[in-house]
């Protein structure tokens, strides 16, 4: 068992019962290093999960450690009344030595435990209707079961992330700078996104009028997110709690079926393969709303197909900023890719306003 001196002082940041059997890297995620620990103890072999959480995305390790463990703390109590097992159906957090759910090791890095789900399984890839169905039902009930915790307590650890109209003006900003000299280049792409100027108040103002709730709201709703029974083929347990943040329920809906009912990848460069399956959009939506039982109101279940337009129109309004910005921000792997993934965005967008009423009706009958 080869583990580096970092990993052992984290280790020993935890008093964990038994002895260390194996300490493995662990998982397919992308930000956080995730390692496996086993230990045999008297009363059998006891698994975890250590994480050391990425430093270079998340620049307050306490306020977003702090939104982990309200809200996994308010979702062991509300399984727990409804008689299901906390262990397996929601994160579990490990107190370190310091009383505290994190680490902190000598350099700095902030580090944590979480008891090991046995018996389920993260998917990378979504195999068929059933895995995004599941999903679906995973993150609506994650809303149910959140549904009258106090969102506005959690900490926005990052600012103004679906704050749309705020991503527009930084939009035009880059537009009106064009550092690159790029602009001209991009004229039918901007004029795309300022013909929509309005659209980006559509939810945004509904939740500052009070109208649609703040929510707690899980910001990466990815299908290995979740963890589904090896048994059952059921969803148990949703993870990967470090984007949990106030916002509207529409946000967690719509990045779902942006990413998840898109017909191309999402930097696919023929545009004629990229449009949105309304069947996949049944599918995730039934799943969605199933999961939620009721906890949504009238309003919020009426915009979720809004909310996949907005997600969709966002993400297409930020890379076309990162490209005129010269890529700073999303990675790219060859030239003009933001630029190529702003497209696909934008091709949604369309393709979405055009099948609203048949995305409005799917929404209806399941409410
Ligand atoms: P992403 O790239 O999705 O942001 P990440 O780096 O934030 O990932 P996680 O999703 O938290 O990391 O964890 C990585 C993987 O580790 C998960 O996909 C899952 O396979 C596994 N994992 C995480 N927590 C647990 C747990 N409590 N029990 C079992 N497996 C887990
Ligand atoms: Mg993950
Ligand atoms: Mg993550």
């Amino acid at each position: 068992m080869e583990i580096s001196n970092k990993v052992h002082e984290a280790i020993d940041g935890f008093k964990l019962p038994g002895e260390l059997k194996e300490c493995i890297r662990y998982g397919s995620g992308h930000i956080n290093d995730t390692y496996r620990l086993t230990y045999e103890t008297p009363k059998g072999t006891k698994r975890y999960i250590l994480q050391r959480m990425s430093k270079s995305i998340f620049k307050k390790p306490v306020e977003l450690m702090e939104n982990v463990s309200g809200v996994t703390a308010w979702l062991r109590k509300k399984i727990i009344e409804n008689g299901g097992d906390p262990e397996r159906e929601t994160l579990t957090l490990v107190k370190s030595n310091d009383g505290l759910p994190y680490f902190v090791d000598s350099t700095g890095e902030y580090w944590r435990v979480y008891l090991f789900i046995e018996g389920a399984t993260c998917y990378d890839a979504v195999k068929d209707d059933n895995d995004f169905y599941q999903s679906a039902v995973a993150f609506g009930h994650f809303q149910r079961l959140l549904a009258d915790y106090p969102a506005e307590t959690l900490h926005e650890t990052i600012k103004d992330f679906h704050n749309t109209p705020d991503r527009l003006e930084k939009f035009k900003k880059a537009v009106a700078e064009d550092i690159c000299g790029r602009a001209a280049s991009v004229q039918k792409e901007i004029d795309f996104i300022l013909e929509r100027e309005e659209l980006t108040h559509a939810l945004y103002d509904l939740q500052l009028d009070g109208r649609l709730p703040l929510r707690v709201t899980h910001n990466d709703t990815k299908l290995n997110n979740i963890m589904i029974d090896d048994e059952t083929g059921k969803a148990i347990c949703v993870i990967d709690l470090d984007t949990v943040m106030p916002g509207l329920t529409a946000n967690d809906f719509g990045d779902s079926i942006r990413f998840g009912a898109s017909t191309a990848l999402e930097d696919e460069q023929d545009l004629s393969k990229v449009s949105c399956d309304l069947h996949l959009f049944d599918v995730y939506a039934r799943g969605f709303i199933e999961g939620c039982g009721g906890a949504l109101t009238d309003l919020e279940i009426d915009m979720l197909p809004m909310g996949a337009i907005l997600m969709t129109f966002e993400n297409g309004i930020r890379f076309l900023t990162d490209h005129l910005e010269g890529d700073h921000y999303f990675h790219i792997h060859r030239e003009g890719h933001n630029l190529d993934r702003c497209r696909t965005q934008l091709t949604l967008v369309k393709d979405m306003q055009e099948k609203l009423p048949q995305m409005n009706a799917i929404i209806q009958k399941y409410k």
